[in-house]
């Protein structure tokens, strides 16, 4: 037997039982005549004394022991003199009898530590080294559970856990697929799922009710600190529901997670906001919520000043900062600096500061009075004290930098607290988005959206301000699920296939066996689809869903620890008929 406890095991009531324990050594201390060795395993540290007067013998065979050794331990649980209360096991240690090394180690890249002295690279390198400390395993223990709540959620509501293949054919999500070449059908290629969502639908066509997996998908795009190109989905569908019933299933699984993980209760209903308003007020159809700071649209108001900025601009609006008034001219420069980067684009930024002492101090003083100024406050219910900070410019893109500068303030105000979470829904999403560059609408869900029946008859005359039943579910600005309601009936399907540009042979090819399944008593449905590891990363207070899985690949979408991607011989080509025609030699 290798052990008898863990090393996270052992407490005072333990003392003078014999035991075995086993695991790898953290650190060896040699204090003349005793050495103190600290045993490490998945479940904690248990200190190992070695004493040179009754057990000389021993005590020299620890001087062969290096960091990250494994080894086993025989002996006899003994209270500390010195009792450590930073570890669970800190009351009792090992008067260690026998010594047996399983295995030795190189001295690994970096130290395992909590804080660590490994880079990042070299971490992903070593990623089996890095997974042996306390804050990453801790990441993926906190995985394990979660997804084992969603299980006993979704069990519990009489969802069925179904597997759908891997090797398909192109799923409409909007980004590139992974191709793989098939070598029994010459010339012809698999994709790998963008999602199942096909394939869940077919299966309510089967019957299934409620189902759900939580799958692997592969989306081949450009990668952020939220996104990598193969991810987790809680992937789930419902038949004979509304929207209302499926936000409420999901508003109930998130709620769970939140209690059973977090011991968080929310005991209200998350507030819905409709597309139109998220974008208004805060824009980005994924607010964070944790605080208002919500935009005034000042657009109309200051038309007709001397101010030729504003007379011009397509929108004009800006945010109020409780209590910022006391913002330097350096603090100012710097937010300025900050809304003209590149990736935000702004002109500039206008200030208004409503001084403690009642006095008003703006950049644009030369074209607006006091009063006037003032005016502009009161639509942002400014007090003394407070900072108003506006942009002005082409609508889009303006929201969007005004939405960065929000977010920015909230920052600097201290109001992202990671342990305050802020859930909501938004809805009413447009069903179609106008693409620029290929001139045509392209779905902005997916095109098995159903539109919203108040909506139907706009769908031939203004197809753009149809409203879809899509919904997101928001956390912290942080786009945690999306789905829609379907549509379930062929004609309807076609005709939003036509909507989006395919040719009737076109989506016939790609989706003829899905229009084909409608015409076999489809169900009304609908569903939706969480990102498990931003998810996860959200309940772990982290800003990247790479430390939540377990072998994660770089920004270049590189596993740079097994080394992949990586050239295959040409025998493996010329299996598959394929010659590389390479851009780069
Ligand atoms: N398949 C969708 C997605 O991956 C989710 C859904 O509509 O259920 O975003």
């Amino acid at each position: 037997m290798y052990r008898t406890h863990t090393c996270g095991e052992l407490r005072i009531e333990h003392i003078n039982q014999s035991v075995t324990l086993s695991g790898w050594v953290q650190k060896v201390r040699n204090l003349g005549g005793m050495t103190f060795i600290d045993l490490r395993d998945r479940y904690g540290i248990t200190q190992l004394v070695f004493n040179e007067e009754t057990h000389k013998e021993l005590c020299e065979q620890t001087a062969e022991l290096g960091r990250e050794y494994v080894i086993q331990i025989k002996g006899q649980v003994a209270e500390r003199s010195n009792k450590n209360n930073r570890i669970p096991t800190g009351d009792i240690e090992i008067l260690a009898e026998e010594l047996t090394i399983l295995n030795s180690s190189e001295l690994p890249p970096f130290t395992i530590e909590d804080e660590t002295d490994g880079g990042d690279e070299l971490r992903m390198k070593y990623r089996y080294l890095d997974l042996r400390r306390n804050p990453v395993r801790e990441n993926l223990v906190l995985r394990h559970k979660i997804g084992f709540e969603v299980r006993n959620y979704l069990n519990n509501q009489d969802f069925i856990e179904t597997e759908t293949p891997v090797l398909i054919k192109s799923t409409p999500e909007g980004a590139r697929d992974f191709i793989v070449p098939s070598r029994m059908n010459e010339g012809q290629f698999y994709a790998l799922p963008q999602s199942p969502q096909v394939f869940k639908q077919l299966l309510m066509v089967s019957g299934f009710d409620r189902y759900f997996q939580i799958v692997k998908c592969f989306r081949d795009e450009d990668l952020r600190a939220d996104r990598q190109p193969e991810f987790t989905q809680i992937d789930c569908e419902m038949s004979f529901v509304e929207q209302e019933d499926i936000l409420n299933t999901f508003e109930g699984m998130t709620k769970h997670l939140f209690k059973t993980i977090k011991n968080v209760d929310i005991d209200y209903t998350f507030p819905r906001l409709s597309y139109a308003d998220a974008i208004k007020y805060y824009g980005s159809d994924k607010p964070d919520t944790r605080f208002e700071m919500k935009f005034v649209d000042l657009t109309d108001d200051v038309k007709g000043s001397e101010f030729k900025l504003f007379n011009e601009a397509e929108y004009v609006g800006g945010i109020c900062a409780d209590g910022c008034a006391t913002y330097t001219r350096k603090q100012l420069d710097k937010l300025t600096d900050f809304v003209k980067k590149p990736q935000i684009g702004a002109g500039g930024l206008i200030y208004i500061k409503f001084n403690a002492d009642g006095t008003v101090k703006s950049s644009i003083d030369k074209f607006f009075s006091a009063e006037q100024l003032k005016e502009i406050g009161a639509k942002f219910n400014a007090k003394d004290g407070d900072l108003v900070l506006i942009l002005a410019g082409a609508l889009n893109k303006t929201l969007t930098a005004l939405c960065e500068l929000r977010l920015e303030m909230g920052e600097q105000m201290g109001l992202r607290d990671k342990n305050k979470f802020s859930p909501l829904w938004v809805v009413d999403f447009p069903l179609l988005e106008w693409d620029e560059d290929s001139n045509r609408f392209h779905a902005m869900h997916h095109p098995f959206t159903s539109p919203k029946a108040e909506d139907m008859d706009k769908l031939d005359s203004a197809p753009g301000d149809v409203r879809a039943n899509a919904y997101d579910l928001v956390i912290n600005g942080v786009e945690i699920g999306g789905g829609s309601v379907r549509i379930f009936n062929d004609e309807l399907q076609q005709k939003m296939f036509k909507l989006l540009g395919f040719t009737e042979e076109e989506a016939e090819s790609q989706f003829g066996f899905l229009m084909n399944a409608f015409k076999y008593g489809a169900p009304p449905h609908g569903g939706v689809a969480f990102g498990f590891d931003r998810l996860v990363s959200l309940f772990a207070g982290l800003d990247s869903i790479r430390d939540v899985i377990a072998f994660p690949k770089n920004n270049s979408g590189r596993d740079v620890m097994i080394d992949s991607p990586s050239t295959v011989a040409q025998e493996q080509l010329n299996d598959l008929s394929i010659a590389l025609n390479l851009k780069e030699q």
